[in-house]
């Protein structure tokens, strides 16, 4: 059975259909945008002890609330707690109706398009794309470990900033 909508492959939020205005934008403007997300890490890393003190288990709630209205806008981020936009050209896999987070499956049209939504060019192909931009071609082929649902709502900002996290 095909994954679809109504059936999700993953237990990450659905919605009806990528809205992909934003997204497509976004991995048009992949280069720009990663360097803009390199400024913003060093300074999510330089603000670990402040976090630290804070607490992040209070801060996870309204960071959580700010990285999803960005990311929503931007990427049409599903929240799954475990970005891994900067080794897919800024093209976020979980746009996939079937998860697939290593790579399309082999139902890509000849026109680069999705089996499932024949109207949407498939996330792996715009992931090649960004990634080109971005000259990280070579990050596509990282396996990326099964995804962690506990995680799904979790701020990936907070992670990112955490010195003590699992690489
Ligand atoms: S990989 Fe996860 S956190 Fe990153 S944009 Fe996609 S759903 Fe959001």
């Amino acid at each position: 059975m095909r994954a679809t909508d109504a059936f999700p492959a993953h237990g990450v939020a659905q919605r009806p259909l990528p809205r992909r205005s934003l997204r497509r934008w976004s991995v048009r403007h992949a280069r720009a945008l990663a360097r803009l997300y390199a400024g913003f890490a060093r300074a999510l890393r330089a603000a670990d002890p402040l976090f630290a003190r804070i607490g992040y288990a209070r801060l996870e709630r309204p960071v959580a609330a700010v990285e999803r209205a960005v990311k929503t806008t931007l990427f049409d981020c599903r929240m799954c707690g475990q970005c891994v936009l900067s080794a897919t050209g800024l093209a976020c896999p979980m746009n996939c109706p079937k998860g697939l987070r290593n790579g399309p499956c082999g139902g890509v049209r000849d026109d680069g398009h999705c089996e499932v939504h024949p109207d949407m060019p498939c996330v792996w192909v715009e992931a090649h794309a960004g990634a080109a931009r971005m000259g990280t071609l070579m990050r596509l082929s990282e396996a990326q470990p099964p995804i962690d649902h506990r995680r799904a709502g979790a701020s990936s900002w907070l992670q990112a900033a955490r010195a003590d996290a699992a690489p």
